[in-house]
């Protein structure tokens, strides 16, 4: 077994630590979390240096890239504090490029090629969240259109998208799994309103309710197969999963290194707080976790790699990730003292946004849905 990087990943990680130091600061990413803005220039830096597009096929003007160096690019950039900086855009784009049309496809890596977000996905509904069998979103097919009627609700990055990926409901379709389609869907269509939720966490992104109120398109804004939305969907969500597990360790590296710093400066009773041992149980713990953490998310992406079947183990990793990246997280704060829950301490932001990742792309307790049953099943 062999822990260390090949030299393309040094290679790849030493120019993005030099494009972070110059692009990404500390001062910028608090400015955005205050202000409630994305990192525009930011991506726009990502953009030019290349790498969003690592991982897309050749034929669309990317450069193939394995997906465990992928994990460690996402990892670096949250890393610096910078909370879903990398890769979730690039992977969900995987899916127009593998089921889209021609047109589909060009109007997504033409937003790509600016540096733009391409679009939201629409999946969640006030009454569907973790049960995407109860989603009543409708898309009715009728003379080469399609009208889309419902609500979504809790998209990210809606306001700074063109297009929503939605996932609608064919009525009159009786086996539940073929029911749902998906579809590329201009925001900007007659019909569609969004209203934004304030929320405590994820400042950089903008979370929308989405009104879609009989919204009329050419059929054309199917992607893929009629029903086979879910199928189409669940082929890079493994993948995102994972991306969302190492922006987790990234974020839960930052608050640990941030909390080591403070603790071996911070002066108590006449001496260091780290020299405290209930102060070095905690780091000591919060270190087992990180490094379980890593060898989790790199396992896993190295699985991806070698093709083989993640059954369960995704599942795990976000569970395991977006959790333990939280009690990282907490033990953090808890080390700052009071000073940890002022807004302009980087912890207090490393703490909210940690905590989001315990909802998005599924919740801890759907991961033991997806991989308790797979267990039962493998020992059945
Ligand atoms: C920061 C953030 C970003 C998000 N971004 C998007 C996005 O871009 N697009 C999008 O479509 N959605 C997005 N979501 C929505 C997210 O996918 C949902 O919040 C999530 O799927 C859970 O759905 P829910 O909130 O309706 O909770 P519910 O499904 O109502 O669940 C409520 C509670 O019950 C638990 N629960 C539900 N079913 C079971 C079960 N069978 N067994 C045990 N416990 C269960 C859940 O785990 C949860 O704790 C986002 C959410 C957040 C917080």
């Amino acid at each position: 077994m062999d822990f260390g990087l090949t030299d393309e990943q040094q290679l790849l990680l030493d120019s993005l630590d030099d494009l972070l130091e110059r692009e990404c600061p500390e001062h910028y990413i608090a400015d955005l979390d205050l202000h409630h803005r994305p990192p525009a220039s930011f991506r726009r830096a990502m953009h030019e240096a290349g790498f969003d597009t690592l991982g897309f096929p050749e034929e669309y003007g990317g450069t193939p890239c394995e997906a465990l160096t992928l994990m460690m690019l996402a990892e670096r950039v949250s890393r610096q504090g910078l909370n879903n900086g990398f890769g979730l855009e690039l992977l969900q784009a995987m899916d127009i490029l593998e089921f889209g049309s021609e047109e589909q496809k060009n109007a997504v890596l033409g937003l790509l090629a600016t540096g733009d977000v391409p679009f939201a996905l629409g999946f969640t509904e006030p009454g569907a969240g973790s049960d995407s069998s109860a989603m009543s979103t409708s898309a009715v097919h009728h003379n080469g259109l399609v009208t889309f009627k419902g609500t979504k609700t809790l998209i990210t990055n809606a306001l700074q998208s063109r297009y929503l990926l939605l996932m609608a409901r064919n009525p009159g379709v009786e086996d539940p799994r073929k029911a749902i389609s998906m579809y590329l869907v201009p925001l900007d269509s007659p019909g569609i309103t969004t209203n934004p939720l304030d929320k405590i966490l994820w400042h950089i992104s903008d979370s929308c309710e989405i009104f879609l109120d009989d919204v009329t398109l050419p059929e054309s804004c199917l992607v893929g197969v009629k029903g086979n939305g879910f199928k189409q969907l669940m082929r890079n969500f493994e993948l995102e999963r994972l991306m969302i597990a190492a922006t987790c360790l990234g974020l839960a590296q930052c608050a640990f290194d941030d909390a080591a710093d403070y603790a071996a400066q911070r002066v108590q009773f006449g001496r260091p707080i780290g020299t405290f041992q209930l102060i070095q149980l905690k780091l000591t713990d919060m270190a087992i976790k990180l490094e379980n953490m890593r060898n989790f998310v790199y396992k896993t992406a190295w699985m991806v790699d070698q093709g083989l079947p993640l059954k369960s183990q995704g599942a795990m990793c976000k569970r395991y990730c977006a959790m333990s990246g939280f009690e990282i997280a907490d033990e953090a704060m808890q080390i700052f003292g009071g000073v940890g829950v002022t807004v302009g301490a980087r912890i207090s932001r490393l703490w909210r946004d940690l905590r989001g990742h315990r909802f998005g792309g599924g919740t801890d307790e759907i991961m033991v849905h997806i991989a308790g049953r797979q267990i039962v099943k493998d020992h059945g």
